[in-house]
């Protein structure tokens, strides 16, 4: 029999997936000698056997994703090598730690269901045990502290497995072989309830959960610590409880995320689809935007002034023993579950930091000992045309890569933008995006951006020699961007990068019509840009058209108060609008003169083409209020009071200023103004207004296209939150013949920023 051996090198998701004990188990039933270990960009197996089994292995390793549903192989390299004489076995080593680091963390995955069966089966040594958990879920992300992916390497490293943890551990056989994270009530971590000052009120498991939820039912907000930080909970129910948390955590309107038991449970209060069942019942578990049911039994305060509830499933053993424990025949059917940070902190982690903190807004706290050593908040996602879309990327999905057609020959940091922060390495042909950071206005998020940028820079040994920042002067991360004086500063024009991001995450490299709907973002010229056509590219980008330019007065104040674009816009198209009208919005008249005054002088005015600040505008044209309290309060309202059955639209102009198309509303705000005035249905108002963005858009896609010949869209930009004027465009667009791409694993918004900015440096060192 003719015998050969073959190395394998595997890249991709590889590492904490159980993939070592599936390749040992097809090994052994193929009768094949050899071993496999981790190594630091993936796995090496190396086959000795006969030349047909050798062949079948291979063939079984390519298809082992249907087996194991975690499993992503990205490359596959193999080289026959020298037989070894007398190789009786196949084993698993221990990892090695050579060559360059690039394999693939895995995510924090939800709860698995062999996992849940046994939490809740009386005869298994992990009944009720929060920390359930084998090689198919639980954490991984939040708790490595470096690479490869085994136990000492993880928070768990301090607890030490008993003889049947062990046993299991080390049985190719069992779920839980070389399932790093495995424990049980015996050896794992555990839970205890706490007073705020820290001491210990319960430290029995099962009595901790219990008064957790009485505690929760009688309307109090518990401190939970979770997988990848802690949350703020209190009975989705209560309304009084969810009012004093909002006042406590000092958040006035945002909308809570809530968690129920099961998908069920959530058809009581919002509608859900095959694609949201499927989407909240994924490994990832993300917070899922879905429509409201009326009446519903939520408590008003929980989320306000918007049409959708942003609902999770269970996550972590410890959630599925909250929600199955009934108290005088009472469970908890919905709970308001928001990070826990103050304001816009980061979200805490560490429980010491927690105990200072959280003490103003928590009567309670449920901790445990597992360390969380990367705080990751909930992933939110919403359902486009029936796919799931990314709105906050962050836990289930950080750290996988993107991978890139091109090979950056050197490693490169984008720093992202302002708001909404990501950050993203460039490795070869990866693109490492970090989870959702934050709002960089905050000094504690500024801080914990330039810890992140340090801890993921050791964990993936990423040496980045070039960095990539918004063109923007004043955005904090690009003054920190040019402060690192690196061989190669790329400053990127931030719609540019929108839309980069949208060829990055479809792999693309090639010319599209880029449509930028977005609040703000630094142009080229100065001037604040925000509802584009570009024709663009990795390598470049030229502006085809924009709304035209309109006098913002007021800085920061620009996007909060209304009044403000509303003013500007007047004034660029003589618009006359009744005192009672804008009474109505800012009753304060000297005021509105004085903006009035600094658009005249040009002070602290600039031109703008922003889409999010018109939407503020039309919000207080429709009755809604002149103020932002957190971003994009005006337009959210404005989305959930539209009437999905309008189709008609307002008319506009495409005009020809300086060889740039430019997109004349002057008709369409006199129309809502008159619409107004007469009482017209705001609801009625508001589609025809997002209709007419939509068409304007297609306006320009179509010039864009006759001049230049391109059939592909790609769609980007804050305002693409809004899920009404997405799908009309992307309907729009799709019925006259254009190939449409928009994001779907990166955030539209400015979470997008950074995978755009590392793709468009990539190609630009890849050019030279
Ligand atoms: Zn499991
Ligand atoms: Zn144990």
């Amino acid at each position: 029999m003719h015998i050969i051996r073959k190395k394998i090198t595997v890249q991709g998701q590889v590492q904490g997936i159980g993939f070592r004990p599936f390749v040992y188990r097809l090994a052994a039933e193929l009768n094949l000698t050899g071993f496999v270990y981790n190594y630091t960009e993936g796995v090496t197996i190396e086959i000795q056997g006969n030349e047909d089994n050798i062949e079948k292995f291979i063939d079984r390793l390519k298809q082992g994703g249907r087996k194991k549903p975690l499993l992503k192989i990205t490359s596959m390299n193999i080289t026959e090598i020298v037989p070894i004489i007398d190789e009786r076995s196949f084993e698993i080593r221990q990892s090695a730690t050579i060559g360059t680091v690039s394999a693939e963390v895995t995510a924090d995955i939800a709860t698995c269901k062999d996992c849940l069966a046994e939490l809740f089966d009386k005869n298994d040594f992990r009944y009720r045990y929060p920390f359930i958990n084998c090689t198919n879920c639980g954490p991984r992300y939040s708790i490595i502290r470096s690479i490869p992916y085994d136990r000492p390497n993880t928070t768990m490293s301090g607890f030490s497995m008993c003889s049947k943890c062990k046993k299991q551990y080390e049985n190719v056989e069992d779920r839980r072989f070389h399932a790093q994270p495995a424990a049980c009530p015996v050896c794992g971590p555990k839970i205890k309830l706490c007073e705020k000052a820290g001491g210990e009120i319960e430290g029995d498991s099962d009595k901790a959960v219990w008064e957790t939820v009485r505690l929760l039912l009688a309307g109090k907000i518990i401190a939970i610590k979770g997988l990848g930080g802690f949350h703020l909970a209190c009975d989705g129910e209560n309304d009084e409880a969810v009012k004093t948390l909002r006042l406590r955590k000092m958040r006035d309107y945002k909308p809570f995320a809530m968690m129920a038991a099961d998908v069920d449970k959530i058809r009581q209060f919002a509608h859900v689809d095959k694609t949201a069942a499927c989407l909240l019942q994924s490994s990832q578990t993300p917070i899922v935007l879905l429509a409201k049911k009326e009446p519903n039994t939520i408590a008003p305060s929980a989320a306000e002034g918007v049409n959708t509830f942003g609902f999770m499933l269970p996550y972590m053993p410890l959630h599925h023993l909250i929600f199955s424990q009934e108290i005088d025949g009472r469970k908890l059917n919905a709970l308001v579950m928001t990070s826990g940070n103050i304001a816009d902190e980061p979200l805490i982690c560490k429980d010491s930091i927690a105990f200072e903190k959280l003490s103003a807004v928590a009567d309670t706290f449920l901790i445990h000992d597992r360390e969380i050593y990367r705080q990751v908040d909930d992933s939110v996602m919403h359902i486009i045309q029936n796919e799931p879309v990314q709105i906050r990327r962050a836990r289930g999905f950080v750290p996988q890569a993107f991978v890139l057609k091109i090979c950056a020959p050197v490693d490169i940091f984008a720093a992202g933008a302002d708001l909404k922060n990501t950050f993203c390495f460039a490795k070869q042909n990866r693109l490492i995006l970090s989870e959702h950071i934050g709002d960089m206005a905050d000094a504690s998020v500024y801080k914990h951006w330039l810890y992140s940028i340090e801890h993921l820079k050791s964990l993936f040994e990423v040496n980045p020699s070039v960095v990539a920042c918004d063109m923007h002067p004043n955005y904090l991360s690009s003054q920190y961007a040019r402060k690192l004086k690196k061989d190669r500063l790329i400053e990127i024009q931030h719609h540019w990068a929108h839309i980069a991001s949208v060829l990055a995450e479809h792999a693309i490299d090639e010319k599209v019509i880029g449509i930028v709907a977005d609040g703000t973002g630094y142009g080229s010229d100065g001037a604040i840009w925000g509802c584009e056509c570009l024709i663009a590219s990795l390598d470049g980008f030229q502006r085809f058209g924009h709304l035209s330019y309109w006098p913002l007065a007021g800085g920061d104040l620009a996007a909060k108060e209304a009044i403000r674009p509303i003013t500007g816009l007047m004034k660029k198209y003589n618009l006359s609008i009744s005192d009672a009208v804008l009474d109505g919005i800012e009753p304060d008249r000297e005021k509105r003169d004085a903006i009035e005054q600094q658009i005249e002088k040009n002070i602290n005015a600039v031109s703008t083409s922003s889409l999010g600040r018109l939407f503020d505008a039309v919000s207080a044209l429709c009755g809604l209020g002149n103020y932002n309290h957190f971003e994009a309060q005006l337009p959210m309202t404005l989305e959930a009071i539209a009437d999905y059955k309008t189709h008609r639209s307002y008319d506009f102009e495409l005009k020809n200023e300086n060889g740039v198309v430019t997109i004349d509303i002057g008709v369409m705000l006199e129309k809502i103004v008159e619409d107004r005035t007469s009482g017209a249905d705001e609801g009625v108002i508001s589609a025809k207004f997002h209709n007419t963005a939509a068409e304007f858009f297609l306006a320009l896609s179509k010039q864009a296209r006759e001049q230049t010949g391109i059939k592909t869209v790609a769609i980007s930009g804050g305002v693409f939150c809004n899920r009404f004027l997405l799908e009309r465009l992307i309907e729009l667009l799709q019925n006259d013949g254009f190939n449409v791409l928009f994001n779907k694993l990166v955030p539209t918004n400015d979470g997008g920023i950074s995978l755009g900015q590392a793709a468009i440096a990539a190609k630009a060192i890849k050019k030279g």
